[in-house]
C-alpha cells in the first residue's frame, strides 16, 4: 500500500479540529493525543508525517478483512446509488440477503436475524429477549468479559470499565469463569479448571435460585479481558447447565465471530450452540455500523404471536447490510477464513511461541487464528503482571514503553493491561504477520528490561 506524500501541516489542522470539537472514548480529554490518520488500505494505515503502521489491532478488532476492500467499498457506493437507506418495517432485498447470509454460517437452528448498529445494542437485545422468553430477571456473566458499554452491557461486563457506570441494578450476578493460568479455583490442570469451573456455576445458580435466572452470558472465547480459550468441556458443560435449568445460553461473538478464530464462528471449536448469539465487528469489517442477535427457533417462536417490544431506527441499514453481504462474499471467495486458521497454526501461534522463548517478560502465549495475546509478568515464576491490574499513569509505564517501541518499529499494538494482543486482520499476509512479528520481538526487548 501507498503513504500518501507527508503533509504535516494537513495533520496538525486535523488534530487541532478533532481536540477542539470531538469528545473521544475512554479517555480523559486533556491528556490525550490521538494520532491523525491520512488514510488506510489492507493491513496498514499512515499519518500526515510519512508514518506507515502495520494494524495489529484490525482497528477495535473488526476490520477481519483490513481497510478499504474494493469489493466491499464498492458494494457500499452501489448501495447508496440504488436505495440508502430504508426504514426496518419493510422488507429490502440488501437486508434478507445479509440475514440470509449470517443465518446459513450461525450454528445450528440461530436462524432468524434482529440486526443492531454494533455489539452492545446487540447485547442489550439478547438480554431482553432472554427475560421476556423466560419471564425470569437475572443475568449471570463472568469477571473478565467485556460485553459493551451501553446500560446492561456495562453492568455485564467483569472489566473495571464498568466500576464507575455500574447501576447495579440491572439484576447482574458475576461468576469466575475459567482460566487457568490465574486460576481463580487453584486448578493446575485444564481438567479441574472445566470440572471446578462448572461446580462454582452450578453453586452461584443454586444460591442465587435457578427460577430466577434468564440468562448466561459468556464470550466464547473472551476477546478484551485476555483471548482465554475455555478448557475442553466447559462450554459444553454451561449448554447442559442452562438446559437442566431452562436458562437461555447467549454466547456473544461480537470480537470472535467471522473468521477471527480460524471459524465463522467460535462456538464450532467447542461443539456448542448456544441460544441466542450476538455478533457485530466483522460481520461487514466496520465498513458501516452493523450487529446483531441471531436467535434459536425456540426463542423465535415466542416473539410469534406476541409483538417483540424493541427496536432500533437503522436495524438493517441497507449501506451496512450491503458491506455485510460483500465482505462474506469476499470472506467466501477469498477463503478468508481458512487462511485465518493457517495463520494462526502455522505462522502467528509459532512465531509468537517462539517469541515467549526468548523473551522472560512472556509470561503465557494464548490464542487461536489471528486472536492472540501475550500476557507479560514480571517474573516467570510467581506469575507477577508487568504492570498491577487496572494500573494507570506511571504504573502502567512498562506497557506505554512496550507500546512506544512497537510504533518505532511501525507496528500499532493492542495493549490491555499487562497485555498485548495480535490481532491482525484474518486476511493478513504471512510476510505482513511476520513483519509485525519482528516489531513485537524488539518492542519486547523493552519489556524485558522491566522484569525481576
Ligand atoms: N461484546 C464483545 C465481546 C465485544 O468485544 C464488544 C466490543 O469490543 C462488545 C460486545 C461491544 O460492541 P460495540 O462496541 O460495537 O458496542
Amino acid at each position: 500500500p501507498h503513504v500518501a506524500a507527508p503533509d504535516p501541516q494537513a495533520g496538525a489542522a486535523v488534530k487541532a479540529a478533532d481536540r477542539a470539537h470531538v469528545f473521544h472514548s475512554w479517555s480523559a480529554q486533556g491528556l490525550i493525543d490521538p494520532l491523525a490518520v491520512a488514510g488506510a488500505e489492507g493491513s496498514y494505515f499512515w499519518d500526515y508525517d510519512g508514518n506507515r503502521y502495520l494494524d495489529f489491532t484490525s482497528g477495535l478488532v473488526y476490520t477481519n478483512i483490513g481497510y478499504q476492500h474494493p469489493k466491499v467499498v464498492a458494494a457500499i457506493q452501489e448501495q447508496a446509488g440504488k436505495l440508502a437507506t430504508f426504514a426496518p418495517a419493510f422488507a429490502v432485498d440488501v437486508r434478507s440477503e445479509a440475514a440470509r447470509l449470517i443465518a446459513e454460517r450461525t450454528p445450528g437452528d440461530l436462524d432468524k436475524i434482529f440486526f443492531t448498529n454494533g455489539g452492545a445494542e446487540a447485547v442489550e437485545n439478547a438480554v431482553r429477549m432472554a427475560r421476556l422468553h423466560t419471564g425470569r430477571h437475572k443475568v449471570l456473566s463472568a469477571f473478565r468479559s467485556y460485553h459493551g458499554a451501553t446500560s446492561t452491557a456495562i453492568n455485564l461486563t467483569g472489566d473495571p470499565r464498568r466500576w464507575a457506570s455500574d447501576t447495579g441494578s440491572a439484576g447482574v450476578v458475576r461468576f469466575w469463569a475459567p482460566f487457568l493460568y490465574r486460576s481463580p479455583f487453584y486448578s493446575e490442570t485444564e481438567q479441574q479448571e472445566c470440572e471446578r469451573a462448572l461446580a462454582h456455576l452450578e453453586d452461584t445458580i443454586a444460591f442465587e435460585g435457578p427460577a430466577t435466572i434468564a440468562a448466561i452470558i459468556l464470550e466464547t472465547v473472551p476477546g478484551t479481558a485476555g483471548i482465554m480459550t475455555p478448557p475442553p468441556g466447559y462450554l459444553a458443560g454451561v449448554r447442559a447447565i442452562c438446559d437442566k435449568y431452562g436458562i437461555v445460553f447467549v454466547l456473544d461473538e461480537v470480537m470472535a465471530g467471522f473468521g477471527r478464530t480460524g471459524k465463522w464462528f467460535a462456538a464450532e471449536h467447542f461443539d456448542v450452540v448456544p441460544d441466542l448469539m450476538t455478533f457485530a465487528k466483522g460481520v461487514n469489517s466496520g465498513y458501516v455500523p452493523l450487529g446483531g442477535v441471531a436467535i434459536n427457533a425456540e426463542i423465535a417462536a415466542t416473539f410469534d404471536k406476541r409483538p417483540y417490544p424493541g427496536g432500533l431506527t437503522y436495524s438493517g441499514h441497507p449501506l451496512a447490510c450491503a458491506a455485510a453481504v460483500a465482505t462474506i462474499q469476499v470472506m467466501e471467495d477469498e477463503k478468508v477464513v481458512e487462511h485465518a486458521a493457517h495463520l494462526g497454526e502455522n505462522v502467528l501461534g509459532p512465531g509468537l511461541r517462539e517469541l515467549a522463548e526468548r523473551h522472560p517478560s512472556v509470561g503465557e502465549v494464548r490464542g487461536m487464528g489471528v486472536f492472540w495475546a501475550l500476557e507479560l509478568v514480571r517474573n516467570r515464576e510467581t506469575r507477577e503482571p508487568l504492570v498491577p491490574y487496572n494500573a494507570a499513569g506511571e504504573a502502567a509505564a512498562p506497557m506505554a514503553a512496550l507500546g512506544a517501541a512497537a510504533k518505532k518499529n511501525g507496528l500499532w499494538p493492542f495493549i490491555n493491561m499487562n497485555r498485548t494482543h495480535a490481532v491482525p486482520a484474518c486476511n493478513a499476509s504471512e510476510a505482513e504477520v511476520k513483519e509485525g512479528l519482528a516489531a513485537l520481538d524488539a518492542a519486547l526487548s523493552v519489556a524485558d528490561e522491566y522484569t525481576a
